[in-house]
């Protein structure tokens, strides 16, 4: 489709096809970025779920957290999906010691805080943002927001057992950041949405 916002994949480990298709199906020009090079070529970026220690070691490895962490301060809209909010997030709780992020997005995230019991599970819940109708969200050892930032809007939140709920989506700016795999479900509405924030933004 011509006019479609060029938007990379980060490809260092995770489900990054997933994301590609999900990306070309809502309008976008989508590939996977593996090099700084890649980086440069694209507008915006998708950080996909995967394992968020893995990320970075490789991206310390790669040499490309240092670009990342360049084209996110020079303002390039990024969105962060599970491992990818990690990514993404300022501050990181049961984090490994040597665990780096991109950062950026002033929120406080817990690794794997749905524990151990419920380590995958669906929910339909309300996002800010997409319109009425509930979105299943897949939470696959997930993180969540426990802290956010005055600039920093929640979009989605989860109940928990306990009858409290956490936060598991936000939006600061041009990042976007959710606890679930919406690459996962056929729903492009928040591939969308971020479509939406990359036009708003470039
Ligand atoms: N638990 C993983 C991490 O901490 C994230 C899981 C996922 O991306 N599905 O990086």
């Amino acid at each position: 489709m011509t006019g479609g916002p060029r938007i990379g994949v980060l490809a260092l480990q995770g489900d990054v096809r997933e994301h590609v298709r999900a990306l070309e199906d809502s309008g976008a020009h989508a590939r996977p970025v593996g090099s700084a090079a890649e980086l440069d070529s694209v507008e915006a970026l998708v950080i996909p779920g995967g394992e968020s220690t893995t990320m970075s070691l490789l991206a310390v490895r790669d040499g490309l957290l240092e670009p990342l962490r360049a084209a996110r301060t020079a303002g390039m809209p990024m969105y962060g999906s599970c491992a990818g909010m990690i990514m993404l997030a300022d501050r990181v709780l049961d984090a490994r010691p040597d665990q780096q992020t991109i950062g950026g997005l002033d929120v406080t995230v817990r690794r794997n805080a749905f524990g151990r019991q419920v380590d995958s599970f669906e929910a339909d819940i309300e996002v800010d943002g997409i319109g009425d109708e509930a979105f299943p969200a897949v939470f696959i050892r997930a993180p969540w927001v426990e802290a956010v930032g005055e600039s920093v809007r929640v979009l989605a939140r989860v109940d928990l057992a306990d009858g409290a709920d956490t936060i598991v989506a936000v939006a600061q700016g041009p990042l976007l950041a959710t606890s679930f795999h919406p690459e996962l479900t056929g729903d492009l509405r928040i591939h969308e949405m971020f479509i939406g924030i990359v036009r708003q933004y470039s």
